[in-house]
């Protein structure tokens, strides 16, 4: 490698490092993402200056096409960031599995594969290949294009660890005898396939979790891939990403009260029970009228945001209501689940974004014990993080998961445009219940006019 190449590396290692540690707070993110981006510019700068590299076309060719795929990529709307990542894994666990193939063949031609060689690229194609149909099949269930319930058979566990197994064997016979070429193909496809059955089970509800997880296979696999290419700054980027969404995965899981085998193997296979609680029950609907004079009666509110906020873009009406209402005299405060939306902090971000003061936002262990004493709470398309069939029915997909307690309030009025399920793809007996009131309509028109009704009020 060259002196340059070396400095280069050098410098960028510690860049990834300290883009991880100042990601971990709002006032040092963006530090972060400068820092990441400086680290990748020097990665990719130094890997150019390889003398190695005799043409420059093939790079060029696959820079060509990487911006053609990857600039409309980066232009997706928030509420799409999570399937947009599931894409991106895939594609990073598609980019490592193809050059451990072309690996495999190079070298098996030039009879220079060693045990060594061989057991990295074993676990660089069975990762690759795992983290690529694992990421496109979880991309397709953020997106809602496939059923976002559990999908689940008798003996899953079993038919996917056998398959698992089955590829660590063949891969287990190649390093002993890398010429055995006939089993590497197999290798590929159980990988693949590993990926799907990997995904399959698992329940919208717990995405976020998976999403985090493919990301630490993604930098395991690229892991493997520094040690094929004996890349030094590889691995340890690698090691960085591996390690950080595996530890990401393990906070989420506490802050959704899942064990992780219980994320990663649970299949809660009784979501068939889920129930159309809306064939017997139905729900009562109120006018923005009702809410207007609802709310400005409350001395404490409760906004609960979701996923449906994020949709609408209502945000800046939220604002409009919160100060409305706080000019009259009210308690306005914002409770944030940590899954609320489609990615961490997604409700953090926009509530920043219309300037609601971040001392109003209230984490969901604070605001619950205090919930029995809330007049109204309003919740604007949030569902999942308010149903309380995650407290009280056992069968229920997302049974466990801490919720934001809204129907302990005294009044809920929540807003959402029909009687539609949530992401977990579950009914939500909130909205039938005695004390809750439904706004049918779009978030940011309903907002919009409740704020009507209540400036219209206070001007009299
Ligand atoms: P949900 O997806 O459970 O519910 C959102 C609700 O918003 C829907 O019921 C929908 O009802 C309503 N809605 C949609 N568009 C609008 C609109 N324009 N106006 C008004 N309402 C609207 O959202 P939650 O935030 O409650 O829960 C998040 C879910 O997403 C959880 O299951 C979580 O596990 C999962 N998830 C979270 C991620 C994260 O990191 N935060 C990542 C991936 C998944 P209707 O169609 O009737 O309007």
């Amino acid at each position: 490698m060259s002196g340059a190449a070396e400095i280069c590396y050098f410098l960028a290692a510690p860049l990834f490092i300290l883009a991880l540690r100042w990601m971990s707070s709002p006032e040092t993110a963006r530090r972060a993402v400068m820092s990441a981006v400086a680290a990748m510019a020097l990665a990719i700068g130094g890997t150019l200056l390889q003398p190695e590299i005799q043409t420059y076309t093939w790079i060029g060719i696959a820079v060509l096409a990487g911006l053609i795929v990857g600039v409309p990529l980066s232009r997706v709307p928030l509420t799409a960031v999570p399937e947009r990542t599931g894409l991106s894994q895939a594609f990073g666990g598609l980019a490592a599995a193809l050059v451990g193939v072309a690996k495999y063949y190079m070298w098996l031609g030039e009879g220079s594969l060693t045990h060594f060689k061989m057991g990295v690229i074993g676990g660089e194609v069975i990762l690759g290949c795992l983290t690529c149909t694992g990421g496109l099949l979880a991309a397709g269930k953020l997106a809602e294009m496939i059923p976002t319930r559990p999908i689940t058979y008798k003996g899953q566990n079993i038919v996917s660890f056998l398959g698992l197994g089955l590829a660590l064997a063949l891969a287990g016979v190649l390093v002993y005898d890398p010429t055995q070429s006939w089993a590497f193909p197999f290798i590929i496809a159980l990988g693949l396939i590993f990926g799907v059955l990997l995904i399959l089970p698992i329940g919208g509800a717990d995405m976020p979790t998976v999403i985090s997880f493919l990301n630490s296979y993604a930098g395991l696999s690229a892991v493997a891939l520094g040690f094929v290419l004996e890349n030094k700054l590889l691995i340890v980027a690698g090691a960085l990403d591996g390690s950080s969404g595996f530890v990401l995965s393990i906070i989420m899981c506490k802050a959704m009260n899942r064990s992780v085998t219980n994320v990663l193997f649970g299949a809660f296979g009784s979501v068939a029970a889920a129930k159309a609680l809306g064939e017997k029950k139905t729900a009562k609907s109120a006018t923005a009228n009702d809410a207007a004079q609802l709310l400005s009666a409350a001395s404490t509110v409760v906004i609960i945001p979701g996923y449906g906020m994020a949709v609408a873009q209502a945000q800046h009406r939220v604002r409009d209501l919160y100060e409305l209402l706080t000019k009259k005299g009210v308690d306005v405060k914002f409770a944030v689940h940590p899954v609320a939306g489609r990615m961490p902090g997604h409700m953090n971000v926009l509530l920043a974004e219309a300037e609601i003061p971040y001392d109003k936002l209230v984490e969901m262990d604070d605001i619950n014990p205090e919930m029995p004493q809330v007049d109204v709470c309003l919740v604007i398309g949030a569902n999942d993080v308010v149903n309380p069939a995650a407290r009280t029915d056992e069968t229920s997909p997302i049974f466990g998961m801490p919720i934001i307690d809204a129907d302990k309030s005294h009044t809920v009025l929540a807003i959402k445009r029909s009687m539609n399920p949530g992401f977990a793809g579950i009914d939500n007996e909130l909205y039938y219940a005695d004390n809750t009131l439904m706004l049918f309509g779009d978030a940011k028109a309903v907002i919009g006019d409740v704020v009507k009704e209540l400036s219209g009020e206070s001007a009299h």
